[in-house]
């Protein structure tokens, strides 16, 4: 049992946010196409799950809202950039069914660790709000199940996604079980992630980057992220798996490289493989440039692959 599971769903490509969206359907389908190039891997569907899991994660009456809110027909928009059409209504349960899945998998070592290509992403959406195409925390409501399931006491959320995860700090600013830790551009949507927010536990550990960090510079800080990571000992991790730090990426401006995706997944496995015993969920948050995006997630699965 060595293996990497990758998690998803047919759903997801029909939770359409209109034309031109950045978050779009083929965003899933890319991923997928170039991994089913690699032979060595396991394929997976979500689970079903009892949805009062999400209370845990949102408050009753935004989940509520959200689930009397699809259309029957065309788009209707959460915020301002968040978009929810008839399809999204399995979508963003099979986001979270997919996560879901991926932590029994490894709980029941069915496989090693597992990458959910999902859509919508979650990071952005906080307790009681939905936000920059987020709906569900996919990677939140996972966290909050390793900890009510299976008593985790440590959980780590490891988020390299180029946008800091105001949903992460708003649900988990309170909650000494979880380390949140981020690298981001900063000044920067969504406006949060100064380094002096740190949870009332300490428990958030922020690393603003300016406009145009090289893939030097990201080392360099990502060495910060491990160090943190050590110190907090997570029994499992969760990566909360943006791509959009990439050169190519036409919603920000970190100048990554594909192979960087390899190395950073790579370091931070190594640091913490001694706590976590290699149980590791990554979950897919941003990336908007198909081929960037396909590259570096086909990257990131290769390290996992190693560990
Ligand atoms: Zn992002």
């Amino acid at each position: 049992m060595n293996k990497t599971a990758i998690i998803s769903s047919d759903t997801s490509i029909n939770h359409l946010t209109g034309d031109g969206h950045p978050e779009q359907p083929k965003r899933v389908l890319a991923i997928t196409e170039r991994l089913k190039k690699n032979k060595n891997l396991i394929w997976d569907k979500p689970a079903t799950f009892d949805h009062n899991i999400l209370k845990k994660t949102h408050d009753e009456d935004y989940i509520n809202m959200v689930q009397k809110s699809f259309p029957s027909e065309g788009m209707k928009f959460l915020d301002g950039d968040t978009v929810i059409s008839p399809g999204s209504k399995d979508a963003t349960i099979d986001a979270v069914g997919s996560v879901i899945k991926a932590i029994d998998g490894v709980e029941q070592k069915k496989f090693k660790n597992a990458f959910c290509p999902v859509r919508p992403p979650g990071h952005h959406s906080e307790k009681d709000k939905a936000m920059g195409f987020c709906i569900y925390n996919n990677c939140a409501v996972s966290a909050h199940y390793l900890i009510e399931k299976f008593n985790y006491k440590r959980v780590a959320i490891w988020d390299p996604d180029v946008h800091q995860g105001n949903g992460h700090q708003n649900i988990f600013w309170d909650n000494k079980n979880v380390l949140y830790l981020s690298t981001h551009q900063y000044p920067f949507y969504p406006g949060t992630g100064s380094e002096k927010e740190k949870g009332n536990h300490n428990n958030i550990f922020n690393v603003p980057l300016p406009a145009g960090t090289t893939s030097e510079e990201y080392l360099n800080a990502h060495d910060r992220v491990l160090n943190k990571l050590v110190e907090f000992k997570p029994e499992f991790l969760l990566i909360s798996m943006g791509f959009d730090m990439h050169k190519d990426d036409p919603l920000a401006q970190f100048e990554l490289s594909s192979k960087d995706f390899y190395e950073i997944t790579r370091r931070t496995l190594l640091a913490t493989k001694k706590f976590t015993n290699g149980k590791v969920v990554s979950v897919l948050e941003g990336g908007y440039d198909l081929n960037a995006l396909a590259e570096s997630a086909n990257e990131h699965v290769n390290a996992l692959q190693e560990f």
